[in-house]
């Protein structure tokens, strides 16, 4: 299995609760476009993917058929290991009841923990109450769903601080760090470096990932496999695969993440090494 201090875990977000046919006609939003641009890129090299799913109407959802429908078409793909991790969030205002039922009944081997509520895009509020937070992080350690605490700002992880030592959440945690959405952190190697720093105070046997919506993505991207983290890319948090062009599909950023890493030296991390990294299923 090789030195995993050397592996670098990508995350791909193929779909997000955003980008419409509209916006990009590559975005996939039905349960088979995104079963199969999971599985194609887990062939260029995505260790875990962070599943959203569409209403009929390609609008972001919590529709628990749609999810059973990708996670059992990706789990139909014999050959195909990847780590699934399933939204709590799936967009704003949804049902607290609908965020939960499913990674409750799916069991994938990871979900989102968004641990905080913001200001989303200052049109609305991304709401992630105290008594949701501590049902949330209850039930996924009951179904032993292990929590990608996702962190738009330092705030949101002293939050994580508090969850942990409350025993809502178990250690080691693993860190999200998502930056440059309006309402959180912006963008930029200074922040994620203090992003990093507060995680070390809080929980320095956390592992993370970190991604960058926008113009500074890249930044984001290079910066994290140079401080030693993991990385998550894909249309959820940009649609562009650089300025003024709209990327083909999900698995141009997956392999460009891949060359990144190489560059570095580092290797990427298959998921069974991913798990083990994680910490998944003990
Ligand atoms: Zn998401």
């Amino acid at each position: 299995m090789g030195e995993l201090k050397n592996k670098r875990i990508i995350t791909v977000a193929t779909t997000g609760a955003w980008p419409t046919k509209e916006n990009t006609p590559n975005v996939p939003i039905e349960p088979d476009e995104i079963a199969e641009e999971v599985y194609n890129c887990w062939k260029e090299g995505a260790a875990v993917a962070h599943i959203h799913v569409r209403n009929d109407e390609g609008k972001a959802a919590m529709d628990f058929s749609k999810f059973e429908k990708v996670v059992s078409l990706v789990r139909a793909k014999e050959d195909c290991d990847i780590i699934l991790n399933l939204t709590t969030s799936g967009g704003i205002g949804l049902k607290e009841d609908d965020r939960i039922k499913p990674f409750h009944e799916l069991k994938p081997e990871m979900a989102s923990y968004d641990c905080g509520t913001m200001n989303w895009l200052h049109t609305s509020v991304f709401e992630n109450n105290p008594a949701f937070l501590e049902r949330l992080g209850t039930l996924m350690q009951e179904v032993n769903v292990k929590p990608e605490v996702e962190v738009f700002d330092p705030g949101m992880i002293y939050n994580a601080q508090y969850y942990l030592k409350k025993g809502i959440l178990k250690g080691p945690l693993h860190f999200q760090f998502c930056m440059g959405c309006a309402g959180g952190i912006a963008a930029s190697t200074k922040n994620l470096v203090f992003m990093h720093d507060c995680m070390m105070e809080v929980a320095p046997d956390s592992t993370w990932s970190a991604f960058g919506v926008g113009a500074r993505a890249m930044e984001i991207l290079y910066a994290a496999v140079a401080m030693g983290g993991n990385v998550r890319v894909g249309m959820e948090d940009n649609v562009l695969y650089k300025k003024g062009v709209i990327a083909e599909n999900n698995m141009v950023f997956v392999a460009r993440a891949k060359r990144i890493i190489e560059e570095f030296g580092l290797e990427t991390a298959t998921p069974a090494e991913a798990r083990e990294i994680l910490g998944l299923g003990q």
